[in-house]
């Protein structure tokens, strides 16, 4: 059964080819229930316009289809996220409110000095995970706050509690809370909503069905689903694309060079022959 879904692409470089695959797997899952297109552009100026604008063309040349977007509007604007940020602030607030993040001034330096050897995941995948967040920085008293005001604010996880969803293609997962990763950002200390909670307030008021992205946010999935548990909030489906590696293995980053769509369409290639090589 299709489900409403959501391509959401950060502009902060060109579309590549592992891009194509997993959002027209989103469009297609979505098809016939609606689709909406997000702009996540919270990455302070690392994020250009040019590169949202890119997207877009690139996106309608591979012929995908979405029902609400920046260049469609509809019930659901802004769909930028730059754009969001009474929203965002609002969710802020409701999880101030419950006693479940609190401000935390230590900077990703004092994290990595304080977490203790790297620990063992879950899920034996240690490659690419950040720091755990070890629980002798949580704060030990906390003042009520009206705003974020200047300093980053993490959600406190419930150490030893163990995340499990089924996942439409990477079958059950489960994550561990405390082990598999630690109390994470929700607001940045340059005052922008980090990743994690301008995801989760999106998906819910976009009102969408099922989250379709790549395997690398596998992690972060555990981590959302604990913010809707906190606010309250039904978490949608999930369905985790495989990566696309390069010809040495290589995960595609943003720069990949020779694998962006842009670049494919210079050399002649049609959108499916793109959308095969995504798929390949
Ligand atoms: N904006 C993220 C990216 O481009 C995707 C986040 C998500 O789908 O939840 O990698």
């Amino acid at each position: 059964m299709p489900l409403r879904g959501r391509i959401a692409p950060t502009p902060t470089g060109h579309l590549h080819v592992g891009h194509a695959r997993t959002f027209a797997l989103a469009a297609d899952r979505a098809r016939g229930a609606g689709l909406v297109l997000r702009i996540e552009d919270l990455d302070g100026p690392r994020c250009r316009p040019e590169y949202t604008a890119a997207a877009i063309d690139d996106l309608r040349w591979l012929g995908l289809d979405w029902t609400e977007g920046p260049d469609l509007g509809g019930p659901h604007t802004p769909y930028v996220q730059s754009e969001r940020t009474a929203w965002f602030l609002d969710v802020w607030r409701r999880l101030e409110a419950t006693g479940a993040i609190y401000p935390s001034p230590h900077s990703r330096r004092d994290v990595e000095e304080a977490a203790t050897a790297p620990h063992e995941r879950s899920h034996g995948q240690a490659v690419d995970a950040e720091p755990i967040f070890p629980a002798s920085l949580r704060p030990t008293r906390q003042e009520r706050a009206t705003a974020p005001g200047g300093v980053a604010w993490r959600f406190r996880v419930p150490d030893g509690r163990r995340i499990e969803f089924e996942d439409g293609l990477a079958g059950r997962v489960c994550r561990t809370a405390g082990i598999d990763f630690g109390d994470f950002v929700v607001w940045r200390r340059d005052d922008l909503a980090a990743y994690e909670l301008a995801v989760v307030a999106d998906d819910h008021a976009m009102e969408i069905a099922e989250v379709v992205r790549g395997a690398d946010l596998l992690t972060s999935t555990a981590r959302q689903i604990l913010l809707f548990e906190a606010l309250g909030w039904q978490p949608p489906a999930f369905c985790h694309a495989p990566l696309v590696r390069d010809a040495a293995g290589q995960r595609l980053a943003k720069r990949s060079g020779g694998l962006a769509i842009r670049e494919l369409r210079a050399a002649g290639w049609t959108p499916a022959e793109v959308l095969t090589r995504a798929i390949a």
